[in-house]
């Protein structure tokens, strides 16, 4: 019956079973570390929870069925995720990365990884060109993050994964932005889908949580090794939170994107903004390449004042009272945030404005409020 499901049944069923104890409809909240044995390996499929909890597998099934994949793996945030697939690497090995990557995901590549020999190289990957340029035989992943954050460039994940496929490297993909309702990677090659279920699939912003995707037996039992080895999963209550999200998860990402489109045209229509940032104007570079991998294009937009420095940008991101000046993204509350010192602060400002993120620029989150009560936020803001 689960390959028959739609994505939308998928959210609610996909992967779950009512608990056998007692039937319950949601999966308990199994708060344990380990489990009664009645001789030693006489046990009921799980023994510590590091390795396995009842609660996350719940979840990482969930996962799993949302993405298109045949497992799932849950971490305690989305940089324990990616931490992860990492350490699939070997020293000597080099990856390939979007230049205007999430600013976390840029610090672990480059002030942990690189330490113990990872060499990485930063390309505009909205020109897939410059992904094969960079392809020598130590290339063993490349790492793609579309829409990208908070550039909202799009990365044609088809092309990139034919590139990877014939020189036999890894694809990985950062799905965060765009969730699985709205993208899902591994029907377009993809080998391993990631989320920092944080923001889009958790939903509320009331958990950090991380997970890969996966459609491969060997590469789902490495990771599996890496996850229990390292140890960094979540605990049963996050795996609970996320299940929860996971199942308004369709109905949250359309409101987000018929808002995110309300928001981004009132933007785009206003005489003292320079530039807004959004794959759903056809004047998007790339939005040929987004309406064809992507379901519609999500809350999340970038912009840029008319004439404004740094100082004017964070006058506005302060005037707001409907959004909530903060760091995150994509749960049901609007968020504003200011990328080149709060993301992507750790980027430095050369490498930082390279990729256009500039002093003025302004992100937000569009959430499930009434567009109209978001758009007037912003029209006294903006002033
Ligand atoms: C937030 C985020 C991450 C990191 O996830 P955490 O859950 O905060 O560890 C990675 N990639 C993207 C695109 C993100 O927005």
């Amino acid at each position: 019956m689960e390959k028959k499901l739609r994505f939308n049944s998928k959210t609610i069923h996909g992967g779950q079973q009512h608990d056998p104890a007692y039937g319950a409809v949601m999966p308990p909240i199994y708060q344990t570390s380990t489990y009664a044995q009645t001789t030693p390996g006489g046990h009921k499929g799980f023994e510590y929870s590091r390795t396995h909890n009842p609660t996350r597998q719940a979840l990482e099934k969930s996962l799993a069925s949302i993405e298109n994949g045949t497992h799932g793996l849950a971490f305690g945030s989305g940089l324990a995720a990616i931490d992860a697939v990492l350490k699939l690497l070997q020293p000597g090995d080099e990856v390939i990365s979007t230049n205007d990557l999430y600013g976390g995901s840029y610090r672990l590549f480059t002030k942990i990884f690189e330490g113990f020999g990872i060499k990485f190289h930063f390309v505009g990957m909205d020109h897939v060109q410059s992904v094969e340029d960079a392809i020598n035989s130590n290339t063993k992943l490349i790492w793609v993050e579309t829409p990208t954050n908070p550039m909202m460039n799009v990365v044609d994940i088809k092309a990139v994964s034919a590139i990877a496929k014939k020189h036999t490297i890894l694809l990985a993909v950062d799905n965060t932005f765009a969730s699985p309702y709205l993208q899902q990677p591994l029907d377009l090659g993809a080998d391993i889908v990631m989320h920092s279920a944080t923001k889009y699939i958790g939903g509320h912003s009331d958990v950090v949580l991380g997970a890969l995707i996966v459609n491969d037996d060997d590469l789902a039992e490495r990771l599996y090794f890496i996850q229990n080895a390292s140890g960094a999963v979540c605990g049963p209550m996050d795996s609970f939170l996320t299940l929860r999200g996971i199942k308004t998860l369709h109905v949250r990402m359309q409101r987000h994107s018929e808002n995110g489109r309300k928001v981004a045209e009132y933007l785009n229509n206003h005489p003292k903004i320079e530039k807004v940032f959004w794959p759903g104007f056809e004047s998007h570079p790339n939005h040929h390449i987004a309406k064809a991998q992507m379901k519609d294009f999500g809350g999340m937009l970038s912009f840029i004042p008319k004439g404004a420095d740094f100082k004017a940008a964070i006058k506005i991101i302060e005037s707001l009272k409907v959004f909530t000046l903060a760091e995150s993204l994509g749960g049901v509350e609007s968020l504003a945030g200011h990328p080149a010192s709060m993301t992507h602060a750790s980027i430095p400002k050369e490498e930082r404005e390279k990729s256009g993120v500039v002093d003025s620029l302004i992100r937000l989150s569009v959430g499930i409020e009434d567009a109209q009560d978001l758009i007037d936020d912003l029209e006294q803001a903006i002033g």
